[in-house]
């Protein structure tokens, strides 16, 4: 499905959140790295994606009415064998049905498991004023607690994007730190501007969150991914 595609099915049904498989089916196509994720709607399902990815696989839930999904028991990491999978899909659906008895499910998606990296975070939102603006921290503690981040209005320049990441406190753990591998900042720089470019191409998009992304010293891949769409005018 190409990118209207994806919307238009979203819309046609009365939605505006994306789920995360149709998220990262969506940023995929403006060149953003995302880890491969399929929609398993059975257990045996996703055993049999699972061997096709080769293991460990993560398994998540995938509704567009869970928005922290592993809060709330829908996502299990590094599940090494079929009975894993097995297991995890039915605890998944289990959980998900008993705290949020009426969300819309659409199965689980099973996903490569992305080698941990330095984890950071893009986001997107609209100011009344300003119109889109990018936002852009380090994964974890640093941003919910500490609220270390940086912004700019979309389009972003190639030197906005720089300053993005330089400017947050965090930066020297983009450098290298305690034996961690330092993280590829002009491939950062790239995936910010990619992610205006997207943002600027595609308005109906209201809010974005790549949350987190596992940055190495070679490049970044997006591990989860929310799109929020402009209700339909
Ligand atoms: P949510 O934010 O809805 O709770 P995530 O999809 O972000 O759920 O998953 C929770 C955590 O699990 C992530 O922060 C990340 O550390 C880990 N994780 C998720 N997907 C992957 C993956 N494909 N490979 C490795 N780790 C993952
Ligand atoms: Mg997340």
């Amino acid at each position: 499905m190409n990118a209207s595609e994806i919307i238009d099915k979203v819309r046609s049904e009365g939605r505006t959140i994306l789920t995360e498989i149709e998220s990262k089916q969506l940023i995929k196509q403006a060149g953003i790295s995302v880890s491969d994720t399929r929609l398993a709607i059975s257990g045996e399902e996703a055993i049999s994606i699972s061997k096709q990815f080769g293991f460990p696989v993560v398994l998540k839930i995938a509704s567009p009415d869970v928005v922290h999904k592993s809060d709330a028991g829908g996502v299990k990491v590094g599940l090494k064998t079929s009975k894993q999978v097995g297991k995890a899909y039915d605890s998944i659906l289990g959980a998900i049905r008993q705290k949020y008895p009426q969300a819309m499910i659409q199965g689980v998606s099973v996903q490569k498991i992305a080698r941990p990296g330095v984890e950071v975070i893009i986001g997107m939102s609209k100011d009344a004023q300003f119109g889109p603006v990018l936002m852009f921290g380090l994964g974890g503690i640093l941003v919910e607690i500490l609220k270390d981040v940086s912004f700019r209005i979309v389009p972003l320049t190639k030197r906005d994007a720089g300053e993005m990441i330089k400017e947050i406190k965090g930066y020297p753990l983009l450098q290298g730190y305690r034996g961690q591998e330092p993280v590829d900042v002009l491939n950062l720089e790239e995936l910010l501007l990619k992610v205006s470019d997207f943002v600027e191409q595609n308005p109906v998009v209201k809010e974005l969150d790549l949350n987190p992304i596992f940055a190495y010293s070679n490049g970044a891949i997006a591990v989860d991914a929310r799109v929020v769409l402009e209700e339909s005018s």
